[in-house]
């Protein structure tokens, strides 16, 4: 069950006490702008607007990416890829050297880098073989200074979602704060759990419009989470951290979220014929089951196939220095004359 939590307890003294950067922006975003010392004669490449800082809160993207996942605009914080999402949440709640977060591996990489960035100690408890989380694990695991879980689901590089049951057992007995990365939830059968941060104070959802919504190019990752902790997200975070461009290009996705939901289904019936060819392939082991947008296989001599089919043109990741990922490799489902590019080119470099 959910605990009470103060997430101002949870935060460094330091960033407690930060006054923000302010800007004049904050508090008039119309009239003759003078305040920001633009140039008012306009830019080379002919663009509306671009002469002018974005908006530093991006409220009206925010309230549509609330809209998209049942919660409120307060709930929602958007930054410069779900990379940044992690790299903020760590310098509000970790003192280096001090404090540390635990990991899931294998799993996404970046969690540990960022980790190690800001010098906060990293704490590893394996997935079970089947690559789900063992919840018992990870809070026996929990030391005096453990300040914050990361887990990924659907989990990058293994491509499966985590149980429910576990993570929400994870965020109602752990006391510091609970990151759970969906940045593939869109292409898993579950429901997003963004809706749970009403119900749980130290939860953070990281989402992402790279993968599903397809725009990687304009790095735009969103945190949603309860609004105590977006509020400090959003005093850390660089001023104008989300570009016009972006913001623009981002606002004009839910014009066509029917698009989207075409591409989601299209994958997913890309990724089960992907899979099932795949396991028919005589060198491949294993092919692991995936709500994600791509695979994770066995297959023999994984780094010599990687690198022959490199070789060919066709880039994969291996994947097999992993910790229970030994001679795998991650596919991207791609599509279809990609996809057949792929089987027949690794036919050919097994054969
Ligand atoms: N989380 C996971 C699990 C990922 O796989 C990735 C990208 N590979 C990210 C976050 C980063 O996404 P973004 O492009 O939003 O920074």
């Amino acid at each position: 069950m959910p605990k009470t939590i103060s997430i101002d307890d949870l935060v460094r003294p330091n960033i407690r006490a930060l006054k923000p950067y302010r800007s004049a922006r904050d508090d008039y975003d119309k009239g003759t702008l003078l305040d920001a010392n633009e140039n008012s004669y306009g830019s080379p490449v002919h663009v509306e607007g671009l002469n002018r800082y974005p908006s530093p809160y991006q409220w009206e993207l925010r309230s549509k990416l609330a809209d998209l996942r049942g919660v409120r605009t307060e709930n929602v914080f958007v930054g410069v890829g779900s990379d940044e999402a992690i790299d903020l949440l760590m310098r509000i709640f970790c003192e280096p050297g001090q404090d540390r977060i635990l990991i899931t591996p294998p799993t996404y990489g970046m969690y540990e880098v960022s980790a190690n960035i800001h010098n906060i100690p990293v704490d590893k408890v394996l997935l079970t073989p089947e690559f789900d989380v063992d919840p018992e694990a990870v809070l026996e695991n929990v030391r005096e200074n453990t300040k914050m879980i990361l887990l990924c689901s659907p989990n990058n590089p293994t491509g499966n979602d985590l149980s429910v049951d576990a993570m929400k057992h994870i965020a109602g007995e752990f006391t510091g704060i609970v990151v759970i990365d969906e940045a593939y939830v869109d292409f898993s059968d579950r429901e997003s759990l963004a809706g749970e941060v009403a119900q749980y104070p130290n939860l953070v959802v990281l989402q992402t419009l790279s993968k599903a919504f397809g725009l990687a190019g304009i790095r735009l990752g969103i945190a949603i989470a309860a609004e105590d902790i977006i509020r400090y997200m959003l005093k850390v975070k660089a001023p104008y951290n989300v570009n016009s461009l972006t913001s623009y290009y981002a606002r004009k996705a839910f014009d066509n979220l029917e698009s989207v939901r075409f591409n989601i289904e299209k994958i997913k019936e890309e990724r089960d014929r992907l899979a099932k060819a795949l396991s028919m392939q005589p060198f491949v082991k294993k092919v692991y089951p995936s709500d994600a947008n791509f695979l994770l296989f066995k297959i023999e001599h994984a780094r010599a196939v990687y690198q022959k089919l490199a070789e060919q043109g066709v880039i994969v990741r291996y994947r097999g220095n992993e910790p229970r990922c030994d001679n795998c490799l991650r596919v991207t489902v791609g599509t279809p004359d990609e996809n057949d590019l792929f089987l027949s080119t690794l036919k050919e470099v097994t054969a």
